[in-house]
């Protein structure tokens, strides 16, 4: 088991591992992932890299295989918790696969074409200047393309999966590779993207509709989602899960836990189901304020919450 002080990989090795290959992009090594995260929280990873393109990823995938180093994707890390500990490991971010363009466009529908590092909302914007319709309910939703597929993001009965048509992956032992929607295996808030593969871009389908009538649901979408949310804070969205038909934010404000505190992790006033680093909250904060909230949903209402966020890296 890792402690602390371990490092899988460091500066020396990493430079030995990719001296002769081509790799280009940012590396940096013991990088504080809180300056990364929308919650602004986590540990150091051994190593953070931003491949420049695709032969550089494939490079660096196929060097952590061979080394059994282990790595984490991601996007825009708005819905993930890092642990105090760090990860043990790289981190691959996709920051600069960004190119997105129509890729076919016939009578009543486009076929939009995504990096994975595209920011969410760069569509959620295209489809309103353009009467593109398919994803009004992603509206306001941070992160990336790609961090929106694997938890298959959604609001308003929207889901990414109702427009999304394939996504190209890499992975290590497969190369590259096409998934149609339906192979990913969408649900609620999950996937069934194959470990250790990494979403390199989206082919998405959207209709073409009156301009007028997108933008207005658009913005109604995004209207209710301020009023709602608490959007300028520093979380990473909703914490649990709806279980079953009952809204997770509506059981954990009924069991009395909304403003609960563990050190500057708090459950927001404004959404019972965001939890939000009021300064300086430790994962650790967070993780206790979960399981206390957890305990008190199960108390008053017997119900399990299921987490929705993605918890990565290690205890201090
Ligand atoms: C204020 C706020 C509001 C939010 N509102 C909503 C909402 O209404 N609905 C909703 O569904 N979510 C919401 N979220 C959660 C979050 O924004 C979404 O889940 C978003 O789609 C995550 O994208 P990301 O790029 O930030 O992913 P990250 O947080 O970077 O990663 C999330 C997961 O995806 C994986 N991943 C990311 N990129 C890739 C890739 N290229 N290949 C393989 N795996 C990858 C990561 O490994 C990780 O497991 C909200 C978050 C905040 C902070």
């Amino acid at each position: 088991m890792a402690t602390k002080k371990q490092t899988v990989v460091d500066e020396r090795l990493w430079q030995k591992m990719v001296s002769s290959l081509e790799v280009h992009g940012e590396v940096k090594f013991k990088e504080p992932m809180k300056a990364h995260t929308y919650l602004q929280i986590g540990g150091e990873a051994d190593v953070f890299t931003c491949p420049q393109d695709t032969v550089s990823l494939e490079n660096i995938l196929t060097v952590l295989n061979e080394e059994r180093i282990p790595f984490v994707t991601v996007g825009g890390g708005t819905n993930i918790l890092v642990k105090d500990g760090g990860i043990y490991g790289v981190v691959i971010s996709l920051k600069n696969f960004r190119r997105n363009d129509i890729a076919k466009e016939e009578k009543d529908m486009v076929l939009f074409f995504a990096e994975s590092g595209t920011p969410l909302q760069k569509l959620v914007s295209f489809s309103r200047e353009n009467g593109y319709s398919g994803i009004e309910g992603l509206v306001g939703i941070p992160g990336s393309v790609g961090g929106a597929i694997a938890g298959n993001a959604g609001a308003f009965g929207y889901s990414i999966k109702n427009a999304l048509v394939s996504v190209r992956l890499m992975h290590s032992d497969k190369g590259i590779y096409e998934m149609s929607v339906s192979e990913l295996g969408l649900e609620y808030r999950a996937s069934m993207l194959p470990e250790g593969a990494v979403i390199l871009s989206a082919n998405m389908r959207l209709r073409k509709e009156v301009k007028e009538d997108v933008e207005k649901k658009i913005d109604s979408f995004l209207k209710q989602k301020r009023e709602t949310q608490p959007l300028s804070e520093m979380s990473a969205g909703c914490v649990f899960k709806n279980p079953g038909g009952a809204s997770a934010g509506r059981l954990i404000d009924e069991a009395g836990c909304k403003g609960m505190r563990v050190g500057d992790a708090e459950v927001s006033r404004v959404h019972a189901n965001f939890f939000i680093n009021k300064g300086q909250a430790k994962a650790s904060d967070f993780l206790k304020l979960m399981d206390e909230v957890k305990k008190k949903v199960m108390k008053v209402f017997g119900t399990e919450l299921e987490t929705e966020i993605r918890i990565v890296g290690r205890d201090e």
